[in-house]
């Protein structure tokens, strides 16, 4: 089995109408707040991703770090190491530039953000990974409907120094990026959303080329550890990063029958042992994203069956632009679910 990956993925959540201001509300509740009566299903995107790295990358000192949860107090300190050491690479500085102009947020200032001012953007976590969290608000006045997205990057609490560089990061490739597909788009596909997932600025692909080329910048020639593989001409190959995501083994089958006609979008899947998988570990990134392109497209489904039903009760109507998308999307994405 290859190195342990999480992936970007959609949580399920529940969605709540609610009157509020003269708007529609549709508020995010947590999945673990149970279901609540008449609360539809909804998503909620999360780009998710933790890499341990099997071997520190010389150059960076390795520290263990101890704490328990509920006390971050060593991890905060960790955290501001691995910003200075994110700031000796090149990679690294662009990316809090850019983590800077994104969330209003310096993560490099002197002196550095306290831990109450980094905790609007970085939580403490059992895994790493970054969820960005739609928002839609329907005005039925109007018929306009507005999205929000608030993006939290979790980190894996008491890892050692190295692994929370590289974790950083990848994290904040994803963080910085923004949205690439809507799970209400009626266009969206299988195909398109495991391609975006891995390939759309700021996916998989450009968050493990980012992290190696960090681990590069910091170890010069004496890079250790998993992004060695990806090494050539002194530079991080991205070309050889796409193929290992597209190792899938066995499930190759099984993939390019459901994807279809579709399959020819690509061409690097093959059935050589994966090397990298999903956070769960059982399954290659392809593979967890299909399941999750129709757990998100079922519950995506779900909603707009409800909201479609709710809106022809009440009094409030949608404009004919959103009534006529969410008649494409009921009937282009959700034949498979009911
Ligand atoms: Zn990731």
């Amino acid at each position: 089995m290859g190195s342990p990956l999480s992936h970007r993925r959609l949580r399920v959540r529940f969605l709540v109408p609610a009157l509020a201001l003269g708007l529609v509300v549709w508020s995010w509740v947590p999945l673990w707040a149970g279901a609540l009566p008449g609360a539809a299903p909804a998503v909620v995107l999360t780009t998710g991703s933790v890499a341990p790295v099997s071997s520190p990358a010389s150059g960076v000192t390795q520290v263990a770090v101890a704490s328990t949860p509920g006390d971050d107090t060593q991890n905060w300190k960790s955290f501001e190491t691995a910003v200075k050491l994110l700031s000796d690479s090149e990679t690294g500085r662009k990316l809090l530039a850019r983590v800077e102009k994104s969330f209003n947020l310096s993560l490099s200032s002197t002196p550095p953000p306290t831990p109450e001012q980094l905790d609007v953007l970085f939580k403490w976590d059992f895994v790493s990974r970054t969820d960005a969290v739609l928002t839609r608000h329907f005005d039925p006045k109007s018929g306009l409907e507005e999205r929000n997205r608030e993006v939290s990057v979790h980190l894996k609490r008491d890892q050692p120094l190295v692994d929370l560089v590289y974790d950083l990061a990848h994290e904040l490739t994803h963080a910085v990026a923004g949205p690439n597909w809507d799970p209400y788009d009626p266009g969206l596909t299988a195909s398109g959303y495991i391609w975006t997932a891995l390939e759309g600025p700021g996916g998989e692909v450009d968050a493990v080329v980012s992290e190696c080329r960090v681990a590069r910048e910091l170890a010069g020639g004496d890079l250790v550890g998993r992004c060695l593989r990806y090494v050539r001409n002194a530079k991080i190959d991205r070309e050889k990063v796409r193929e290992d995501f597209y190792r899938i083994g066995d499930w190759v089958t099984t993939l390019r029958k459901r994807l279809g006609s579709e399959a020819v979008k690509f061409p690097l899947l093959s059935e050589l042992p994966p090397r990298l998988y999903s956070s769960t570990g059982s399954a290659p990134y392809p593979v967890s994203l299909l399941r999750e392109y129709d757990e998100i497209t079922a519950v995506a489904c779900d909603n707009s069956r409800r909201r479609y039903a709710a809106a022809s009760r009440g009094p409030a109507s949608e404009s004919d632009q959103a009534w006529e998308s969410t008649r494409e999307f009921l009937q282009n994405r959700c034949k498979r679910t009911r």
